[in-house]
């Protein structure tokens, strides 16, 4: 087992399709370990093998549960189980994703590949995941959120995309999210060309 480096948003590597896994050799059983440690290494919630150079359909997903909520009697309320995996290592090979119902939503997104951006995606609420696991054996999986979204975002990398091809408005910078910044709304539309152009 072994962490592996990320490959960054400029390497073309990133622009090719992944290919379908049809066996599972030694090879790719160190692969699945070591793109499992390297996820956590990184602290990201998903990775897929193009990221570490290899063009397999192979991506792991690992989202925590949030906190319970409280709920107006004071309870605490279970969280959907399907917007997490509470951390367990979801391993997907070859997958295929079937958007349900049409509700997509918008949030922000960043990636091991874009290192200290993110920005707003939109992608689907809820998904039905049809994949296989490590042994090649079919499985399916309904998810929504955050689950669905990483799942999305991961699937996306196997084609060669990136959320940066699908991002609305500006990327950000992370060290936007400092809590003392205010809000300010920019009409980037008011800007003149000119001016707007950077060097
Ligand atoms: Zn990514």
């Amino acid at each position: 087992m072994a962490i592996r480096n990320i490959r960054m948003d400029d390497d073309e590597i990133l622009r090719k399709k992944s290919k379908v896994v049809k066996e599972i050799t030694p090879r790719t059983e160190e692969l699945i370990d070591d793109m499992i440690d390297s996820v956590h290494e990184y602290n990201g919630v998903g990775l897929a093998a193009v990221q570490v150079g290899v063009l397999k359909r192979i991506c792991i997903v690992t989202v925590e549960a949030p906190e319970p909520v409280e709920n107006e009697d004071g309870e605490l309320e279970e969280v959907n189980p399907l917007i997490h995996n509470n951390g367990e290592d979801l391993i997907i090979i070859n997958p295929e994703i079937i958007p349900q119902e049409d509700c997509d939503v918008t949030d922000n997104e960043g990636c091991l590949s874009v290192p200290g951006k993110f920005g707003l995606v939109t992608r689907p609420f809820h998904i039905t995941l049809k994949a296989f696991d490590r042994n090649l054996e079919p499985f399916e999986l309904e998810a929504e959120g955050l689950l669905a979204r990483a799942i999305c975002h991961e699937c996306d990398h196997m084609d060669g995309i990136l959320y940066t091809d699908k991002v609305e408005g500006e990327l950000h910078d992370v060290s936007e999210l400092m809590p003392e910044e205010e809000e300010e709304e920019i009409d980037e539309e008011a800007i003149p060309e000119e001016e707007a152009t950077e060097e």
